[in-house]
């Protein structure tokens, strides 16, 4: 049997930690503040502010929220930001994604002060993250990096294959698990034979997208394998970009959808807002 990856207790150890944490701060007169800013009303949007609120009530962190009118224009937007980055009692700002069409997703982004940028998005964080300097590190992935450490897998010297080079998750993983000293392949759908590639990894990543697309076949046996994927199946389950049940028997320890990946980026960007509190001192 694989050992099961457990996010949501390593995410519920990670959160207890902040909240000890953020309560000595209290007593040293530092507060902790989020501002999470919604522009639209998004179903699915709604739904990851309320768990992002939620998760700082709990530790202690204050959260202002902002909801914009889906006609909010890209300069009312920006001058919100602008008005935040200069308040001094918030110590994150995050723009939920995706904004409204009309609005230019990268100029926000750009926007908010690489200090307060707790979702690591900003050029200048991940530019600080390619050439190892201090700096936010994207939730998901570093997330994964917490996974791995805090379930006794090591990544030094190990074949590390990611599926996806997203910005958000694909790119700054493997850039993460360089650090790390993991050997790195990063593949995409331009990628000519995946199957071999992926069967060459001790530690395999999915962050494809697609629905249960990582079978067996996939796999080398005795991986450790990462599922970053959320979708709703035909039964509005929730499922991975990995065929969980095909995949298990053969992997050494594997990530369930839900309770694997995705309790960690909330648990991430807490810690990110928590250290941008302390950093500021
Ligand atoms: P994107 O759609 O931005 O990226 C998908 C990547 O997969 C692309 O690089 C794409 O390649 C690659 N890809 C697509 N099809 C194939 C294929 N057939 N073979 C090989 N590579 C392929 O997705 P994200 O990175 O944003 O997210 C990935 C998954 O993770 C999604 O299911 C998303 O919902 C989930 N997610 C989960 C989070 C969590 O908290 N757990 C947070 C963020 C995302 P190319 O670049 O060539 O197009």
């Amino acid at each position: 049997m694989p050992q099961i990856i457990d996010g949501k207790a390593i995410s519920a150890q990670i959160k207890e930690e902040l909240k000890e944490k953020v309560s000595r701060m209290k007593q040293d007169g530092r507060t902790v503040c989020l501002a999470v800013i919604q522009a639209g009303n998004d179903p699915a949007s709604s739904v990851y502010v309320a768990n992002k609120k939620k998760a700082c009530a709990y530790i202690g962190i204050e959260s202002v929220s902002y909801e914009l009118p889906e006609e909010v224009t890209q300069e009312e937007l920006l001058a919100l930001i602008a008005e935040l980055n200069a308040r001094k009692d918030v110590d994150g700002i995050l723009v939920q994604l995706p904004v409204p069409e009309h609005i230019d997703e990268d100029a926000v982004i750009r926007a908010i002060d690489p200090k307060k940028d707790v979702d690591g998005f900003h050029p200048a964080s991940v530019g600080a993250l390619c050439i190892g300097q201090p700096g936010f590190v994207s939730c998901t992935p570093a997330g994964i990096i917490e996974l791995l450490r805090r379930s006794g897998i090591e990544i030094e010297g190990k074949e590390c294959v990611v599926i996806g080079r997203s910005n958000i998750v694909g790119k700054p993983m493997a850039i993460l698990l360089l650090r790390e000293n993991g050997t790195v392949t990063v593949t995409h759908s331009r990628t000519r034979n995946l199957k071999e590639v992926t069967k060459r990894a001790d530690i395999l990543i999915a962050a494809v997208g697609k629905p249960k697309m990582i079978t067996r076949e996939y796999v080398k046996e005795g991986a450790v394998v990462i599922d970053v994927g959320i979708h709703r199946n035909e039964n509005n389950k929730l499922c991975g970009d990995v065929d969980f049940e095909d995949v298990a028997p053969v992997s050494s320890a594997i990530t369930p959808v839900p309770g694997g990946v995705g309790p960690m980026t909330i648990a991430m960007l807490m810690h990110n807002c928590v250290e941008s509190a302390a950093l500021n001192l």
